[in-house]
């Protein structure tokens, strides 16, 4: 199931590439694995599949643990300051700084265990109050505080517009993300100008997000299938 399925994403990844004009080896698909077990992991990893995301700190410390095969983990959950020194252990990038404070505390855990950490700025794009991430007028200023902070390297940005039924509601959201992403590359923000990440789209609208300039899609659902346990 879970091949089939991931045969199926990469084949539309492709062809939304296709569609768009660009080399389908820029974009990297990211498997949301957040409540689906560690025996998913392991399939999705047999079946090529190599980099994973997770929302919860703890949920992913077990699971890593478990799991003895060469993943690369981004986290993408809400991130507390309490939760960021294990979050910069665990994770080889983090999408989901928003603020300075976090910043902070995930540099200092990366210079303390002495390597440098890659993180994304997540920006609140729908500027909608239950959702994190930096306003969208504000992530300027958030990259050049940031970029002075040693032990990170920022290597994009990652947002998630509001939801709506119909993905092309979200085709505004998702260009406006990349206007700003190039803004900060014009202006030299990112730790590496010449290979910004942009994160953005899951199951239901990643093939909009990639003609309009996502280089890493999240995708869950359209991988897993439903999670077990509560909706969020
Ligand atoms: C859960 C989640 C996803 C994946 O969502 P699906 O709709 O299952 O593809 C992507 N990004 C973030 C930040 C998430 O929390």
């Amino acid at each position: 199931m879970i091949r089939e399925r991931l045969h199926t994403i990469r084949t539309e990844i492709g062809r939304a590439a296709e569609r768009a004009g660009r080399d389908p080896g820029e974009i990297t698909l990211l498997a949301v694995s957040k409540r689906q077990p560690a025996e998913m992991i392991q399939e999705a990893y047999q079946c090529g599949q190599q980099v994973f995301g997770e929302n919860f700190v703890q949920e992913a410390k077990d699971k890593i643990k478990r799991l003895d095969c060469a993943v690369t983990w981004h986290f993408i959950g809400r991130l507390q300051s309490n939760k960021a020194r294990q979050a910069a252990r665990l994770f080889n990038l983090v999408e989901t700084v928003d603020r300075l404070k976090i910043a902070r505390a995930l540099s200092r855990s990366a210079c303390e265990d002495n390597r440098s950490l890659d993180i994304l700025v997540q920006v609140n794009i729908g500027m909608e109050k239950q959702k994190s991430g930096v306003a969208p007028g504000n992530v300027e200023q958030l990259l050049r505080e940031v970029a002075t902070l040693p032990g990170l390297k920022v290597r994009g940005l990652m947002g998630m517009p509001p939801y709506a039924p119909d993905p092309e509601k979200a085709r505004p959201f998702f260009r406006q993300m990349k206007e700003i992403a190039d803004r900060c590359r014009d202006r030299e923000l990112f730790s590496d100008n010449d290979a910004v990440i942009l994160s953005m789209g899951m199951s239901n609208d990643f093939g909009i997000a990639i003609e309009e300039g996502a280089t890493l899609v999240r995708i869950g659902t359209a991988i897993f299938g439903e999670r077990p346990g509560k909706t969020e």
